[in-house]
């Protein structure tokens, strides 16, 4: 094992030690209050990409979101007996029924590596080298066809492209929450809002998508 290999274990001992000082020597401690139960409003499916830490990005406390993270933030469609998609929706799922969270978030960001796989493989070239890899980021080819078809013309950059991708997977993730018969029930009623959001690394914006038009803006 490198120095460096140490090294990075030893700096995250090193934030336990700090996290435990902080959150439970405190005069009103959180995680005293936590250790009783957790009552989060919102659900957020990020990336699994060490750059794009939910709670970090967002300034959440614990016990402030339900977290799932996967590659490229992915949500497969319904399909009975497919395990690959209870990995993803039975956390969702536990939010949503048990935590009854009132907002579900698929947030995506820009240099997706995830996302460029799956437009890698929808131009045509060889899909990655990993056994479980190719076929999970295979679930965004649907939305990364579609922009590579729109991006035929020539008109947008590689940046635009990958930037579309990245957000019409996130449209698409939204989309495979509602072939659920239990999530779009609760939307409808309004006790369950759907929302698609993407982070931009360079810049540090986050976007958000329009529910009608489904156009991300920048919201912060
Ligand atoms: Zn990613």
């Amino acid at each position: 094992m490198t120095e460096k290999s140490k090294g990075s274990l030893l700096a995250l001992l090193d934030g336990a030690h700090t996290f435990r000082q902080t959150e439970y020597n405190g005069e009103h401690p959180l995680m005293a209050r936590l250790s009783r139960g957790q009552d989060p409003d919102v659900l957020i499916i990020a990336c699994s990409d060490s750059r794009v830490d939910p709670a970090l990005i967002f300034g959440a406390r614990p016990g402030d979101i339900f977290v799932v993270r996967v590659v490229a933030n992915l949500v497969p469609p319904r399909s009975d007996g497919d395990f690959m998609a209870h990995a993803v929706m039975a956390a969702v799922e536990y939010g949503v029924k048990a935590l009854g969270v009132s907002h579900v978030v698929a947030c995506g960001h820009s240099h997706c590596g995830g996302i460029k796989a799956a437009m890698d493989a929808a131009r045509g070239q060889e899909p990655p080298p990993f056994e479980c890899l190719g076929p999970w980021v295979a679930l965004a080819d649907g939305a990364c066809r579609e922009v590579v078809t729109e991006g035929s013309g020539g008109e947008r950059t590689d940046a635009e492209t990958a930037t579309a991708a990245e957000q019409r997977s996130v449209l698409r993730s939204l989309a495979n929450l509602r072939s659920y018969a239990w999530i779009q029930d609760r939307v409808e009623k309004g006790d369950l809002a759907l929302h698609g959001w993407w982070f931009d690394i360079d810049t540090g914006e986050l976007w958000t998508a329009n529910s009608e038009t489904g156009v991300f803006s920048v919201a912060a």
